[in-house]
């Protein structure tokens, strides 16, 4: 299994591998559908347009990094496919002869940072100032995480999927909008300085929150997920009791 400086090092490597390619071939009709989409209250980006082929280099690199095994763009674009369509592709990593946990990590962190390529190209021609809604304006997921600005302590939320950064009122849940106070409740963590999360008793959602007021830098939202999963644990028994 993967160890938490091992995914440190994946990451890099696909880290330094998106930056030295060009996500897709955005042209002006592109952008003003992005916009329009945004205007009707849709997400900007459909299904249709996940950078497959930027997660499918990502997904040759990093396998013929740390596996030294050279997968096809056909084998790769398999295994991008199967894993967007949610299916188990378990069985295609132990024909690969790579073990098929950390198979699904390449994969997963390939797509992630791929889509959060695009999604970066989308906000810096589109613009997300009137969007309210509880779901990413870029690509229609839940957020994962959210986080209260430095200065005022607004609340932004974080895609789960790309990674955008939207504003959202600081008031109610951010799965099933309740707002009445006595179902919200926030729970902090001696272990997690400057992490709170808040759990919503009427949908049993919970959002963990980077109160960027205490923390010194924002986190990585990859590292995160890995590191904030002891309060993922403590949160789920938390739920349980009440
Ligand atoms: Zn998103
Ligand atoms: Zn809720």
């Amino acid at each position: 299994m993967i160890n938490n400086a091992e995914f440190a090092e994946i990451l890099e490597f696909l880290e330094k591998n998106i930056a030295q390619i060009d996500i897709v071939p955005a042209d002006d009709l592109m952008h003003s559908l992005w916009q329009k989409r945004l205007a009707k209250g849709e997400p900007a980006l459909t299904e249709h347009e996940f950078p497959v082929k930027a997660a499918v280099f990502l997904v040759i690199e990093v396998i013929s990094s740390r596996e030294k095994i050279i997968l096809s763009s056909i084998q790769a674009e398999q295994l991008v496919r199967g894993y967007l369509a949610q299916q188990s592709i378990h069985a295609d990593w132990q024909q690969i002869g790579i073990v098929p946990e950390n198979g699904d990590i390449y994969v997963h962190l390939s797509c992630r940072m791929a889509l959060e390529k695009m999604a970066k190209l989308v906000t810096s021609v589109a613009n997300l100032a009137s969007w309210d809604k509880n779901e990413c304006p870029v690509c229609g997921d839940s957020p994962g995480f959210a986080c209260l600005e430095q200065e005022v302590g607004r609340r932004l939320l974080v895609c789960g999927a790309c990674l955008t950064q939207w504003r959202y009122k600081r008031i109610g849940c951010a799965f099933c909008k309740e707002e009445n106070p006595e179902k919200l409740k926030i729970v902090t963590a001696e272990e997690f300085p400057g992490w709170l999360a808040t759990v919503c008793l009427t949908c049993n959602g919970y959002l963990k929150t980077a109160d960027l007021r205490t923390l010194s830098s924002i986190p990585n939202w990859y590292k995160a997920v890995m590191e904030t999963l002891p309060l993922d644990y403590a949160l789920t028994l938390h739920k349980k009791s009440t």
